[in-house]
């Protein structure tokens, strides 16, 4: 399979998510106009903080990884940082789907799941802004490959961690590496509102419950519901993100598939 087939069947894409921001963004620039200076003095600091933050040694020292030498090295360590909060993970409970599919809400669990289908990180050929990452099983199984727009955003790293997963999911075998179906022109999140996307007609969509965007959206959800020792953010982050995934299910039976598996959490 060529790249560029992988960009159009494995495209992982988070825009909207950015409109979750709104109202933190409106807060934020009232707040800019109220105080310039302040502003300009954080805005010229910013480079330096960080650049500290990505000198930050990592959690862990081996994540069983391998990365190409193009992959930079603040994004090795954030990735190192992002496994092992993913491995910290202890959960008071589990959905049937999440037990299916990793076994329970705890890092080992989890870390099994990733580390069995991923062993090396690379940089995609380049791609449009919107692609975060892909795979291309065919020609480098067993690899993440990253798209530019990956090691330069600023994401939650909730969301980063949905997007490994995602791809992990792709790197097994099984039904064409879990290829993508067509999105149709409206979509919808499971609660049924309608999300303005561009992705109506692209293969950016599943029709199964538990294929890439599934197992991100029953991670994260879990996560959310579970997630013993997650920080405040990290579980809002994970129910925010959650909402925007649960868009890409496009099967009526897979959709209530997953709002079965989520109506566990008040029992
Ligand atoms: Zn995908």
């Amino acid at each position: 399979m060529a790249i560029i087939a992988a960009l159009g069947a494995m495209l992982f894409c988070a825009p909207v998510y950015a409109a979750d921001r709104s109202d933190f963004q409106g807060s934020l620039s009232s707040l800019e106009s109220a105080d310039a200076s302040l502003t300009r003095v954080v805005r010229e600091a910013a480079p330096r903080i960080k650049a500290a933050v990505a000198k930050k040694a990592a959690r862990s020292a081996d994540i069983g990884l391998s990365f190409d030498e193009d992959v930079p090295e603040a994004t090795r360590r954030q990735m190192a940082n992002d496994l092992a909060f993913v491995e910290s993970i202890k959960g008071s409970g589990a959905s049937p789907l999440l037990r299916k599919i990793f076994g329970a809400v705890d890092g080992p669990s989890y870390r099994r799941f990733f580390s069995s289908r991923v062993r090396s990180v690379g940089m995609s050929a380049p791609a449009p802004a919107e692609m975060l990452a892909a795979v291309d099983p065919e020609k480098a199984p067993g690899q993440m490959l990253l798209n530019r727009s990956y090691v330069d955003s600023e994401m939650p790293e909730i969301q980063r961690v949905a997007i490994m997963f995602h791809e992990a999911r792709h790197l097994e075998d099984e039904r064409d590496h879990w290829a993508h179906a067509v999105c149709p022109g409206v979509l919808t999140d499971l609660d049924g509102r309608r999300w303005d996307t561009n992705l109506g007609g692209k293969r950016g969509c599943d029709t199964t419950p538990i294929g890439g965007y599934g197992l991100s959206l029953v991670m994260l959800r879990n996560i959310e519901r579970y997630c013993e020792n997650c920080s405040g953010k990290a579980i809002l982050d994970a129910g925010l993100f959650a909402d925007t995934i649960s868009t890409r299910i496009a099967d009526d039976d897979a959709r209530q598939a997953l709002r079965d598996d989520f109506s566990t959490f008040s029992r």
